[in-house]
């Protein structure tokens, strides 16, 4: 067997805990740098990864009417590794992470039908070759899928193609498997990152590969970087019960109730171009509770658990890049998409590690080049 590399991998959020996993899993010797302390029972609201926040759809139809198309077929790469991730995951696991292929719904209220048709157009004009496929559904459709809506949908699409994750369920399980395959775990420790080293107060570490995984926190380093605000809500009812991600188009904001564990469900996001971290804003949880309360007047009853705010880290044209500088690798720019597409760009990176050849990198990777520049 060759020497194992030796990679430190730079904030273990969603793309660096899924690649410290993954690496783990081979003859990698992996260290996982995090600025915030780490706990198994993770408190979400003491972290700072977007992954926390998210709203775990995977979702390559619905998102590609807006993003491009490396971003769905990255997309949908990821839907077939996911499955395999996850039954690896919940091998003998007391708590399973929950990962669903039930599709997602997309409806409007009546008045505003014209958002729905004009998501049938974008889905239709998807380029062929994606064979984007919907089913479009009548009130009795609609009510045999979901019978906890409200009878006035009277029209929707089902996109039987798209899955969700319980991600916080995820990213504990991810962070408990790192921890048994033997990555060394740095928590609490703000790093910053030269070449191949890390550089943590006085000390400077070096490495065979430094991966930067620090999503915003790597604003120093790449200044094209932005964050784009999000803000959720998390609501429990016993209530209603939904069997896959709801969207409700609407002509000012389109959004989205998300079925979790423990009859909680996640209802988001707004899409801020702010940096500002600060909580929600009175306007987007009346937005976001009159959406809830449209989808079923119930969810009045719902108990707030959380409202929580959040930065998608974001490069100029909204495209996830890899840059390879040297022995330095940055994964950035997952945007709203990192559940939907990161498990086809840790694949890509490990191939590339391994000096494989990937179907992806030719769009996703970028040599030798400051982001700066
Ligand atoms: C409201 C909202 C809803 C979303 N919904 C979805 C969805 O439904 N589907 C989907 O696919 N995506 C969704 N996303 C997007 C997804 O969450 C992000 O794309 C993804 O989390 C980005 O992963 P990342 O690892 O790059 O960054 P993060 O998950 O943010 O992780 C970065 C990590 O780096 C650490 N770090 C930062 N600086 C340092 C440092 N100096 N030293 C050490 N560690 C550091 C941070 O503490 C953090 O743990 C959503 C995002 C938001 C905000």
């Amino acid at each position: 067997m060759s020497k194992a590399l030796n990679i430190a991998i730079v904030g273990a959020g969603l793309a660096g805990r899924l690649l410290a996993y993954q690496l783990s899993e081979r003859n990698f010797c992996v260290h996982l740098y995090e600025a915030n302390k780490l706990t198994l029972d993770d408190k979400p609201q003491h972290l700072s990864a977007a992954a926390f926040t998210a709203a775990g759809m995977i979702a390559p139809i619905s998102e590609a009417i807006e993003a491009d198309l490396e971003t769905y077929w990255l997309g949908k790469t990821s839907l077939k590794l996911w499955p395999a991730i996850i039954a690896k995951l919940n091998l003998n696991s007391e708590q399973p992470v929950q990962y669903q292929h039930s599709g997602s719904l997309i409806i409007s209220h009546p008045q505003d039908l014209a958002e729905l048709q004009q998501f049938k157009a974008r889905v239709q004009a998807l380029p062929a070759a994606c064979n984007a496929q919907f089913k479009s559904l009548n009130a009795q459709q609609i009510s045999q899928l979901e019978p906890d809506l409200s009878n006035h949908f009277h029209s929707g699409l089902l996109l039987e193609d798209e899955a969700h994750i319980d991600n916080r369920q995820l990213m504990k399980v991810l962070l408990q498997r790192c921890l048994a395959n033997g990555v060394e775990l740095i928590d609490n420790a703000p790093v910053s990152i030269a070449g191949n080293s890390v550089m943590r107060r006085h000390s400077k570490q070096y490495f065979d590969w430094v991966i930067d995984c620090r999503g915003t926190g790597a604003k120093p380093q790449i200044s094209q970087l932005r964050g784009v605000r999000g803000e959720v809500l998390r609501v429990q009812t016993k209530e209603i019960t939904l069997q896959r991600p709801i969207r409700l188009m609407h002509p000012r904001y389109q959004l989205y109730l998300v079925p979790k564990p423990n009859h909680h469900f996640v209802i988001g996001a707004t899409q801020i171009e702010s940096e500002d971290r600060s909580p929600m804003s009175v306007q987007s949880m009346l937005e976001l509770c009159s959406a809830m309360y449209s989808i079923n007047p119930a969810f009045s009853q719902a108990r707030i658990i959380e409202q929580n705010t959040n930065l998608r880290p974001a490069l100029n044209d909204n495209k996830a890049k890899v840059i390879v500088d040297k022995q330095q690798l940055s994964i950035n720019g997952l945007f709203r998409h990192g559940f939907l597409i990161a498990p086809a760009i840790i694949d890509s990176v490990i191939n590339w590690l391994e000096g494989k050849d990937n179907p992806h990198q030719q769009h996703l990777f970028s040599f030798s080049e400051s982001l700066n520049a």
